[in-house]
């Protein structure tokens, strides 16, 4: 048999070119990327699937935030008699759309999610509202009202702190949020203060078990995530030092005093 007619094996892979070839995948995967990452397999691929279980899980617990289309108007009256507040990132999942929350720990250490996004978290108030919009549901049930999450970003605070002055409470405020054309205005729109409900008005807006809508559980809804959570979430290095802050002196609470720009 003629030798060049012997088929040549394919040529393996020297250590160097896989070497090469990981860099450049883990190269491939910044904040741009998503988080989904490179293909897994075995353990690793397993323990990305029960992430994925409970990232789900956190996401589906987490009540609706109300939003606004440009040029909408949403009247909402305030269940909340004090506010919530919390440094949480925002971010684009992997279909393009900002549709991603999470809890942003940097004031208490270091925040994996700073890391990944190369953004700092911004410091947010939550309220928790009766959304007075008719809506219909993709099943087709129709519903007069519901109850909403209403996230207020810090440039809109100072607005909702006068507000909040008038009574030094938000429980039974009726606003009007109205969002403008403009594309910079926040999704929540700017809200006009439009007066009191009392609370047997207030009763008269029930869940599904009929009985009235209460404030959100934010301690639920939002538990405050230690480090090395964070860290299994998001990926990211563990600081010099290699400390975890998952010492009970994490209080969220601190949050409040906390200074950012
Ligand atoms: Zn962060």
């Amino acid at each position: 048999m003629p030798r060049r007619l012997i088929k040549t094996p394919p040529r393996k892979k020297s250590t160097k070119t896989k070497v090469r070839e990981r860099t450049k995948k883990k190269a491939g995967r910044g904040a741009a990327a998503g988080f989904k990452g490179a293909n897994k397999r075995g353990a690793a691929g397993f323990r990305q699937a029960k992430q994925e279980q409970e990232n789900q899980k956190r996401k589906n617990s987490t009540p609706f935030r109300l939003g606004l289309s440009a040029d909408e108007t949403a009247k909402v009256i305030i269940l909340d008699d004090q506010p919530f507040f919390r440094h949480e990132h925002h971010w684009k999942g992997p279909d393009g759309i900002w549709n991603q929350f999470d809890a942003c720990i940097k004031a208490s250490g270091h925040c994996p999610l700073c890391e990944k996004l190369g953004a700092e978290g911004y410091y947010a108030m939550f309220l928790t509202v009766i959304d007075r919009r008719a809506f219909t549901t993709k099943a087709g049930d129709k519903y007069k009202y519901s109850r909403k999450l209403l996230p207020i970003k810090n440039t809109a605070i100072p607005k909702y702190e006068r507000m909040y002055k008038r009574k030094e409470t938000f429980r039974g405020m009726s606003l009007e949020l109205y969002r403008d054309n403009g594309s910079k205005t926040q999704r929540i729109g700017d809200p006009e203060f439009v007066g009191w409900a009392s609370d047997t008005r207030m009763a008269k807006y029930v869940d599904k078990e009929k009985k009235p809508f209460e404030v959100i559980d934010y301690e639920e809804v939002f538990p405050y995530p230690t480090e090395k959570e964070m860290r299994q979430r998001y990926g990211g290095t563990t600081p010099l030092g290699g400390e975890d802050t998952e010492s009970d002196d994490d209080d969220p609470d601190n949050l409040d005093d906390a200074e950012w720009d």
